[in-house]
């Protein structure tokens, strides 16, 4: 897994220009059925990903945390919400709450997330692909697909699947 983790800048990048091509079609005309080979694209993808073996997601990008994140997880730790926020978050460009540094700090040496059962909505949908409206989300896919390894197979699946 490492080394699929390593080359993925690499490939993505080689990908970037065709894939942006692909997506700016999608966009244009999306197919009726595009929700439902999503669904069954990330279904696939994900039935052979191990994400405890690579949690890149986690060491690389940490997620935005919403408010009702924030709360929540902050009262799993039985801390005040602020004091939540001063320890781990900090506020980025777009007045989103960020971790303060990556790899996140809830991540645990065995890949496990010391926080499963109340992480941040973000995390809990990591890379996206199965929402619906996926061409909507096409500039964070790629650059999800760099990050990755299953987005980027999802996306290479979908420029096979769907013809633009
Ligand atoms: S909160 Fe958990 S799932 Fe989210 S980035 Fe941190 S370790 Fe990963
Ligand atoms: S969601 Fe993607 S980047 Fe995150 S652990 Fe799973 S395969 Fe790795």
């Amino acid at each position: 897994m490492q080394d699929i983790i390593n080359n993925l800048p690499k490939q993505a990048k080689d990908k970037h220009n065709e894939n942006k091509k692909f997506f700016t079609k999608l966009k244009k005309k999306p197919p009726k059925n595009l929700d439902y080979v999503m669904q069954d694209l990330h279904e696939q993808e994900f039935k052979r990903t191990d994400c405890l073996g690579c949690a890149n997601c986690c060491k690389t990008t940490g997620p935005l945390f919403t408010d009702k994140d924030v709360d929540r997880i902050a009262k799993h730790f039985r801390m005040k919400t602020q004091q939540f926020i001063s320890k781990f978050l900090r506020v980025d460009d777009e007045n989103d709450y960020v971790l303060q540094s990556v790899p996140c700090t809830f991540l645990g040496a065995d890949n496990y997330c010391s926080i499963y059962d109340v992480r941040p909505k973000a995390c809990r949908e990591f890379p996206h692909t199965d929402r619906s409206k996926f061409q909507q989300i096409s500039h964070l896919t790629l650059k999800n697909v760099a990050i990755c390894p299953a987005a980027f197979n999802i996306v290479e699946e979908m420029k096979k699947r769907i013809k633009v």
